[in-house]
């Protein structure tokens, strides 16, 4: 097709068409899969045109692959975004995004209420490269303020938190940012993109899990860091000397050369084509799960061994407005809920005949997990207090069964045992 028709197109036609894919020797429909490590020369001067950058050949795998390319290519249309580098897990996404911009000496600003393993990264395996957290509360703009020195690298937060569900006002975080000259990083695993634009939000830097929805189905593992070159890198220690010498920020820049390159955390042939697949569904998919969830969540409310339940797009929840503003209807295809103790969470979980017993979220299958003793479970019970991690709370990851089935099955698992 040609450029300009395509970009008239509604994303949710982008998501299946991709304007820039050069024509396969078969005319096949969908994008190869190039399992292959490295690429033929012709002569000495090409390879050097290309290892130096000059060319836009492949050389090795590591670096790029036409099949993760097309993968990243069609996020970067979707998005609108200036740069869309992909990974072998969402971990290693966030990872290379804040090795990228943080140094020794250095500091982020993050909430306690993160994902258990990125908690993990900040609170440990950072600190001992001598980069330190400044955990503090995002809703509250004026501690915000007093978290942010001159060594701040970065804001990190997740758009919606995980099991804790508070959303922090974006816009203020954002004005906050940009008075300070720190980029605004977050992870937006809980609502795709399709549903939400980061960058209309003051995002600079959007992370997602593509295990999550966009694998479609729970089929591979894989990150994405998407980069909207809205932030001025010369406000960056680090990365100032990288301004104006490539085709990227100077945070791609990094990430691309460097970073991406050295940790070798890179995507693989087979898993860009199947998240290819995920990503044609993944509005559809979505929409779907998220309605259910909506419904499943004030379904629920009236039992009555559930004594609260957790989702920000339901009118009585306490970020119910902001949520509204930044997500629209839908606040994802989670919600959590509590129980009188955790001996009722393990009944309930045990009682479970439908919905699976596993972690991860987003699958096509509605799963169900205690996070306290899983995700959190290796943590003290000091740490699980300073990130609001309850013994009473169930999370639920909905997925496309229909609601009824999955309202019985949670009536019966709560009301089973005498709680
Ligand atoms: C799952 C998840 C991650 C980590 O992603 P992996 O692909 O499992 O490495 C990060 N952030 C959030 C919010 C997640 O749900």
């Amino acid at each position: 097709m040609e450029k300009e028709n395509y970009d008239c197109l509604s994303s949710e036609t982008k998501l299946l068409h991709e304007a820039y894919s050069a024509k396969d020797a078969y005319n096949a429909l969908n994008m190869p899969v190039y399992h292959a490590v490295a690429y033929d020369f012709d002569n000495a001067a090409q390879m050097e045109l290309a290892f130096t950058g000059k060319s836009p050949e492949h050389v090795y795998s590591r670096i790029s692959n036409p099949t993760v390319q097309h993968f990243e290519s069609r996020i970067k249309t979707i998005t609108n975004a200036a740069e869309v580098i992909s990974f072998n897990s969402g971990m290693a996404a966030i990872a290379n995004t804040i090795m990228a911009v943080a140094y020794s000496g250095g500091n982020i600003v993050a909430s306690p209420h993160l994902f258990g393993n990125t908690y993990s990264f900040f609170a440990s395996t950072l600190k001992d490269f001598g980069v330190e957290m400044h955990f503090c509360d995002l809703t509250n703009p004026d501690e915000v303020r007093t978290c942010i020195d001159k060594n701040t690298c970065a804001l990190f937060l997740e758009i919606i938190t995980n099991p804790q569900m508070e959303v922090a006002d974006l816009r203020v975080l954002s004005g906050i940012c940009k008075a300070y000259g720190v980029p605004l990083i977050a992870d937006t695993t809980i609502v795709p993109f399709t549903a939400f634009r980061a960058a209309d939000f003051g995002v600079d830097i959007e992370i997602a899990s593509s295990t999550k929805y966009i694998s479609g189905g729970a089929t591979s593992l894989g990150g994405l860091v998407i980069d909207y070159n809205s932030f001025d890198w010369q406000n960056s220690k680090k990365l100032n000397c990288l301004i104006n010498q490539t085709k990227w920020s100077a945070f791609s820049a990094k990430v691309r050369m460097e970073i991406h390159r050295n940790l070798g955390a890179c995507m693989t042939p087979h898993v860009a084509y199947m998240q290819t697949i995920g990503l044609e569904t993944l509005s559809v998919r979505y929409r779907q799960a998220a309605k259910t969830c909506k419904e499943l969540a004030q379904k629920i409310e009236k039992l009555p061994n559930i004594l609260s339940v957790n989702y920000p797009a339901l009118p009585n929840h306490p970020y119910y407005a902001v949520s509204q503003r930044q997500f629209g209807e839908y606040a994802g295809a989670m919600f959590t809920f509590d129980l009188a103790s955790r001996e009722a969470a393990f009944g309930f979980i045990d009682n479970l005949k439908l919905i699976r017993r596993a972690t991860n979220l987003f699958d096509n299958k509605t799963l169900a997990i205690h996070p306290a003793s899983t995700i959190f479970g290796t943590f003290t019970e000091e740490t699980r207090r300073s990130m609001d991690i309850s013994q009473n709370t169930i999370r639920i990851s909905v997925g496309l069964e229909s609601i009824d089935d999955l309202y019985n099955d949670i009536a019966q698992a709560a009301e089973k045992q005498n709680f």
